[in-house]
């Protein structure tokens, strides 16, 4: 069967300290399962990662995992949770798959690794190489302070208003997500753009 929909998930590949962002994972994961969407992450069993990846299958949803071999040979795999898993051969490829098979993206909590997967979907949007949807959650006001610095670039002006519009930001799964996928469907209905 066709997934309704397919989202690309950036989270920590730790659970991070807070109960919240476990569950806001397992939210998120029971979220894309229920409504036979598809997750699309980076492959990882541990941490947020492989928390979002055991609810979206558990609940029904299809996931796709993509690993560059070298870290996949260092951390878990979550090798039988995945529908689709690619071993890729670095990390370029490996960002470059992960946003050409979704339709929209969605950071959850995490570290650097989460940081630059959303910056760079957002520079790509910014430039034009996609139209797809980004969506920010922030759990418990983990990503408060990154918002206000954001805030600081705009006031700065290095980055415009329209810029920052290009990603969605909320702490309710219930908001978020509806939105992300209705703002991919008409993403798509334009003609999603290649990235
Ligand atoms: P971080 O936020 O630094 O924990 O990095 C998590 C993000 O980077 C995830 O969305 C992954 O795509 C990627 N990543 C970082 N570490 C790993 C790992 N050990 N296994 C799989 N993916 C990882």
């Amino acid at each position: 069967m066709t997934p309704a929909f397919s989202i690309c998930v950036y989270c920590g590949s730790r659970p991070g300290t807070e109960p919240s962002f476990v569950q806001a994972a397992t939210v998120v994961g029971h979220w894309i399962g229920s409504r036979h969407g598809q997750l699309v992450y980076g492959g990882g069993g541990g941490g947020l990662m492989g928390t979002v990846a055991k609810a979206t299958k558990s609940s029904g949803g299809r996931v796709i995992g993509v690993i560059p071999h070298a870290l996949a040979e260092k951390e878990s795999v979550n090798d039988d949770g995945c529908d689709e898993l690619h071993m890729v051969d670095n990390m370029h490829q490996r960002k470059f798959m992960m946003a050409e098979r979704a339709d929209a993206f969605l950071a959850l909590p995490g570290g650097i690794g989460t940081f630059e997967e959303l910056f760079e979907v957002w520079t790509w949007r910014q430039l034009g190489f996609h139209n797809k949807p980004i969506g920010l959650l922030n759990v418990d006001g983990y990503y408060d302070g990154l918002l206000a610095f954001m805030q600081n670039t705009v006031d700065k002006g290095f980055v415009s208003d329209w810029q920052m519009d290009f990603v969605y930001q909320s702490n309710s799964v219930e908001t978020l997500l509806p939105k992300l996928v209705e703002s991919a469907g008409l993403a798509k209905a334009e003609g999603m753009k290649a990235i």
